[in-house]
This record gives structure tokens, C-alpha cells and sequence, in this order.
């Protein structure tokens, strides 16, 4: 995305502050067709790679979401992302589709994630639940707890320089709280070692397009992390 385009979509979302765009990256997709498994949440702490995660999770049956979805929604993104960001779960195009984030939240999404000067190649993109919750409900307990090792071991494999929460459900799971988002949002603190910042669901934003303000304000401190990592980087 060239500065001026970026630019425009700032503008269009009301977020007109300066941005340095990062270097580029290299980017590993990890696009491929999983055959089935059997129960995969077992081996998810061993799984090699994030390739074999997504044939672990094909034919996962440990909670209710698998009996009415349509396609497990793994992520995708680079393998080796520098930012991880976690929503809650899929919808229904997601659900259709087997990619996250690709409804209306998910052009919010792409222009939070241009606004740290990165795009869908160059980040990963994961939820918490990783099928759909019938009806777009909220993920129940049971569910987050069923699916909590895929995503461990996501995190573990990709090893982002950061993480990003988007919404409640994934900043209480991350940071292990029940706190309210507003009372999480706009401070880091990390999960396995990994700084970690929550910030509302681009969903919310579409709802509240009065927050992008707030969300904007904490992307800026995604950038100056991203900065400071880059920075400590050609240091050593
Ligand atoms: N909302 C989410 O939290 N995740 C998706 O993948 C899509 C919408």
C-alpha cells in the first residue's frame, strides 16, 4: 500500500496523524488444504509448525461450535508475523469462507492494520474460538477453554514481537481477567513473555465509530513498540 493510499484511508476513518511506515517483511502463507485428524486439541502443544495445527484442528470435535460449522477458521497471515492479532471468533462469511476476519468488521480491521503501516500478509490473524458460534453469540466459557491450545500454540510457533486483543473476549482470555475492555485497553502488559495491548473490536467500531479516536491512539503505541523493537534490533 503506497503512503498516499494509506493516507486516504486514515483520512476516511478520521485518523490523520502521521505514521512511518515500517520496513517490509518476507511473508510465509500457511494456505493449505488439512486432511482430517482425530481429536487434535491433544497434540496441539506438540504440533511442529502451523501447518500441522491446521490438520490438528480440521476434525476437532472437543466443544458444541463443531457441530454447526461450516469450515474451522484457523488464521492466516505470515508465519513469522511481527503482530499477532486475536478476535473473538468467526461470523458467518467467516464460517462460509474458512478466513478470518473477511465480513465488515474485517475492512475495519485491514485499516487498523494499515494504520501501523503492516498488511494482511505481513501480520497473523487468529480468534480465540476458531468456529463459529451459532448466531454470532458470545463464545462460552467451555468453548474459549476447548480452543485455548490452539492458540497457545499459534503464539508459540509464530512468536510475534506483539500481540493485539481485539475486544473483551480476547483481552480477558489473553490477559486472564474479567475486566471490561475500557479498563484494559491502552496499556501493555504480556502473555507468555509477549507484550500484549487491548484495544476494542473493530465490530464495536462499525456500532461506536465515535472510539476510533481511542482505538487510534492505541495503535500509536503498536507503532512506537514496533519502532522500539526495530530500533533495539539494529542496536545489537
Ligand atoms: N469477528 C471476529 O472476532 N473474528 C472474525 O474472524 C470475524 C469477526
Amino acid at each position: 500500500m503506497r503512503p498516499r493510499d494509506l493516507s486516504r484511508y486514515l483520512d476516511d476513518l478520521g485518523w490523520r496523524d502521521p505514521i512511518d511506515l515500517p520496513e517490509e517483511t518476507a511473508t510465509i502463507t500457511t494456505d493449505v488444504a488439512p486432511p482430517p485428524s482425530e481429536d487434535g486439541a491433544a497434540n496441539a502443544a506438540t504440533a511442529a509448525d502451523l501447518d500441522e495445527l491446521t490438520r490438528l484442528l480440521a476434525d476437532c470435535r472437543r466443544c458444541r461450535l463443531s457441530e454447526r460449522r461450516n469450515k474451522v477458521v484457523v488464521g492466516e497471515g505470515g508465519a513469522r508475523a511481527r503482530v499477532l492479532f486475536v478476535g473473538e471468533g468467526p461470523g458467518a462469511e467467516e464460517d462460509r469462507t474458512g478466513r478470518p476476519f473477511v465480513g465488515q468488521a474485517g475492512k475495519i480491521l485491514d485499516k487498523m492494520i494499515l494504520a501501523v503501516g503492516l498488511d494482511r500478509q505481513r501480520v497473523y490473524i487468529a480468534n480465540v474460538v476458531k468456529c463459529r458460534p451459532p448466531g454470532n453469540r458470545d463464545p462460552k466459557d467451555d468453548e474459549i477453554a476447548a480452543c485455548s491450545a490452539f492458540l497457545d500454540r499459534q503464539i508459540e510457533l509464530i512468536r510475534p514481537e506483539l500481540i493485539v486483543a481485539l475486544g473483551r473476549f480476547a483481552a480477558n482470555r489473553l490477559t486472564g481477567t474479567e475486566k471490561p475492555l475500557g479498563a484494559l485497553r491502552g496499556r501493555w502488559s504480556r502473555y507468555k513473555g509477549v507484550p500484549l495491548i487491548a484495544t476494542y473490536h473493530p465490530a464495536y467500531l462499525l456500532r461506536t465509530p465515535a472510539d476510533k479516536r481511542k482505538v487510534w491512539d492505541d495503535l500509536k503505541l503498536v507503532l512506537a513498540k514496533l519502532a522500539e523493537s526495530r530500533q533495539s534490533t539494529v542496536d545489537s
